[in-house]
């Protein structure tokens, strides 16, 4: 029997009054795996209403932080709880391996768990702006918060933003993608379990198009925050000028991952393999255009080839896996087109650039990690967000160039650089125009430090105490301590 998936709306799980369902597909195998409702206008804006009049009752928005900190650690619990149950979702919705699916649900109890403990530490400010003067300056929640998340991280980035909008006193409305609901509706199946108040957290499954689009649109959600593509992100700031409504937005990247003569060649490789085939290149932060000196550059793709022809592509529930499937036909098309693209442009194909359609495989979207080489600035491969397995592996002479080509972009969301000269690491990481960087690293991170992008990558930061910021609003409260009449009129 397939699943049939519905909306959360205050405390209640609803049907649709749309009949249209769509499929949800195991992106490993095609197969049907649930039918999902398509939200209507009315219904999310239904949805919209429930969550503003939970939060002006004062039921969530009122309770101190101790007793908000106590529900997101039932939450943090009922999610450590259950990390098989949501890894085996996020494997067969998504298409990743069971190793990056489970690193996902731990980190998502562990976000619950660090805002919580935000929660509990002493907060705002005192000034003495005279003897007789006193100013405060307090944290509020803003009010009702529209969630919008992308398919490729469909636990976590939901927990990414339900946890701080909660944690800072919210009522929620969140829109998974469109085609990875799963583990979306079993965070909300736990939420129930526990004392977070009916209205304060609603779901509501459908299209970006409708329920995303009325999302952005409404006068009655004071923040709305997206994850996904800096095409859509775009559109949701257009949308949200209605009400001025805030905006956050952490959108796509094509980040440069540069590594100088003098480095660690195996840990270098060991990285950059990581940086771009970890969740098949559907990555955001991924360093999808790796830099390297010319000095070692041949010996570089030489060594990089080799370890990349080893790796085990496969069902992300198969324990052999090492790098999964592409998350829908649509996805996968478009970066076979983009490996069609690159040959034209005449980059060199050094591995891979098919899909894979020997044992088994051909019933699922597969793709081959792809290796080009030789590649210029000017090449669409190297300019646009592929999101995919396919890395472009470019020349550079010295500092002044490596950090020329890295910044020549849109984007500015991660970059890495590789060296065992630190003085040199450091000084070319600071002038890298990104927000989440690494010497001699790549991808690992952590819930205290603040996740966004510059340029066109997006406007403010996940995660860490910013990431709390992005749902509060901030007030001075001054305070005389003698209160008599100023005579200014006099
Ligand atoms: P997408 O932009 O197509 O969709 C993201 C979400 O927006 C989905 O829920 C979708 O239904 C919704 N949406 C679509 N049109 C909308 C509209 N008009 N109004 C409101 N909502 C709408 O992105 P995607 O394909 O799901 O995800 C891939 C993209 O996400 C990549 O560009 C990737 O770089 C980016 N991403 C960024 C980060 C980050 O932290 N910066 C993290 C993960 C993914």
């Amino acid at each position: 029997m397939v699943k049939v998936l519905k909306h959360y709306i205050n405390g209640n799980w609803a049907e649709s009054s749309d009949s249209e369902k769509m499929d949800i597909i195991n992106p490993a195998t095609r197969e049907v795996i649930a039918r999902a409702p398509k939200g209507t206008r009315e219904e999310t804006e239904e949805a919209i209403k429930i969550a503003k009049t939970t939060f002006e009752s004062g039921v969530w928005s009122c309770q101190s932080p101790q007793e908000r900190a106590a529900v997101l650690l039932q939450i943090a619990d009922k999610l450590q709880e259950n990390v098989d149950v949501l890894t085996d979702l996020e494997v067969e919705n998504n298409g990743k391996t069971r190793r990056e699916a489970q690193s996902d649900a731990e980190e998502a109890a562990a976000t619950f768990r660090y805002y919580a403990s935000l929660l509990n530490m002493p907060k705002g400010q005192v000034y003495e702006a005279s003897d007789d003067m006193q100013t405060l300056i307090v944290k509020e929640p803003m009010g009702v918060a529209g969630l919008i998340v992308p398919w490729n991280f469909p636990l976590l980035m939901s927990v990414w933003k339900i946890a701080p909008a909660l944690a800072a006193g919210n009522s929620i409305l969140l829109k998974p993608a469109e085609i990875t609901p799963l583990t979306a509706v079993k965070v909300f199946e736990l939420m129930d379990q526990t004392d977070l108040p009916k209205g304060a957290a609603n779901l509501i499954l459908g299209t970006g198009s409708v329920v995303g689009q009325t999302i952005a649109e409404s006068h009655d959600v004071d923040v709305v925050s997206f994850t996904g593509s800096t095409e859509v992100g775009r559109r949701i700031m257009q949308a949200a000028t209605g009400n001025l409504k805030k905006v956050s937005l952490e959108l796509g990247g094509k980040s440069p991952n540069i590594i100088f003569d003098d480095a660690d060649l195996e840990t270098a490789v060991d990285y950059a393999l990581f940086g771009i085939f970890m969740g098949s290149g559907q990555v955001c932060s991924s360093g999808s255009r790796v830099l390297v000196q010319e000095g070692i550059y041949d010996t570089f793709v030489e060594r990089y080839v080799e370890k990349a022809k080893g790796i085990r592509v496969g069902p992300g529930n198969d324990e052999h896996s090492q790098m999964g499937a592409i998350v829908s036909e649509k996805h996968f098309e478009s970066i076979l087109d983009y490996i069609r693209i690159g040959k034209e442009e005449g980059a060199t194909l050094a591995l891979g650039g098919n899909r894979i359609e020997k044992n088994g495989l051909e019933k699922g979207f597969f793709i081959e990690p792809t290796v080009f080489t030789h590649v210029t600035s000017d090449m669409r491969i190297v300019r646009e967000e592929i999101f995919g397995p396919v890395v472009a592996i470019q020349k550079f002479k010295d500092e002044e160039e490596a950090i020329k080509i890295a910044n020549d972009t849109d984007f500015g969301l991660a970059g890495a650089v590789f060296s065992t000269d630190q003085n040199k690491a450091m000084r070319v990481i600071k002038k890298v125009r990104a927000g989440i960087t690494w010497v001699n690293a790549y991808h690992l991170t952590n819930v205290q430090a603040p996740w966004g992008g510059y340029k066109q990558s997006g406007i403010g930061r996940s995660l860490s105490t910013y990431g709390l910021e992005e749902y509060q609003e901030t007030k001075q409260i001054n305070i005389n301590l003698d209160p008599k009449p100023i005579h200014w009129f006099e």
